[in-house]
């Protein structure tokens, strides 16, 4: 199942509780994609013969504001670079999916900030999108990461708009500080599992 939301949204915070009090395993697309850009040799080939050598300092680390700033002005660079990154996140997710349900998960989830942008939404059988109101998720990121309103308004503008997502989703969690989470976590999990027990 794929949990998606703009910044700053809660899609961690909602993860953390499906994890936590439920027991459902989660994959973090975005931090594996990072490990892989560091730890894939495969990966690390493709994206040196992409950008040059520099895209690794000479201690090995991903030159993150290098490539950033070569992709910033070249769109097609960027589409090259998520070519490269999205099929390595997907074959690493699937394996990582069949060893937990290996291990007796009854399902797991997959979070992602791109996920409908990147289409990885058509790899996975539902989709949780987490909402909340832009002022609010300003409101959370700026406190979280210290940066400016202005800065955040550029990452949403970066983003596909929420109601696109909406149109997409299988679940909604809302989490707008007036709904509670935990009650609406438990709904949906208790749906999959009656969705999951009709198709045995
Ligand atoms: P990003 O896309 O930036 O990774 P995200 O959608 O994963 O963000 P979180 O990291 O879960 O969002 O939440 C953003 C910040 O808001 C965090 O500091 C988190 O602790 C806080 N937060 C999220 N939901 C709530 C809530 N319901 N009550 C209080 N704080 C919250």
């Amino acid at each position: 199942m794929g949990i998606t939301g703009g910044i700053g949204s809660g899609k961690t915070t909602v993860c953390q509780i499906f994890q936590e009090a439920l027991g459902v395993p989660v994959f973090y697309a975005d931090s594996e994609a990072k490990r892989l850009i560091l730890e894939d040799p495969d990966l690390r080939r493709g994206i040196m013969d992409l950008f040059g050598a520099e895209a690794y300092t000479e201690e090995g680390q991903y030159n993150r504001a290098y490539v950033a700033s070569i992709v910033f002005s070249q769109p097609e660079k960027l589409a090259a670079l998520n070519a490269l990154v999205h099929p390595a996140v997907e074959k690493a997710s699937l394996a990582w999916h069949q060893e937990q349900s290996q291990k007796g998960a009854v399902y797991t989830l997959k979070e992602a900030a791109l996920m409908v942008e990147s289409g990885s939404h058509l790899h996975l059988d539902y989709l949780i999108v987490v909402i909340a109101p832009e002022p609010l998720r300003i409101q959370r990121v700026v406190q979280r990461d210290g940066l400016s309103e202005e800065q955040v308004q550029a990452r949403i503008r970066g983003q596909l708009p929420e109601a696109d997502k909406l149109a997409l989703a299988d679940f909604v969690v809302y989490n707008d500080g007036q709904h509670l989470l935990l009650p609406q976590i438990w709904h949906i999990h208790q749906q999959i599992l009656a969705r999951l027990k009709s198709q045995n």
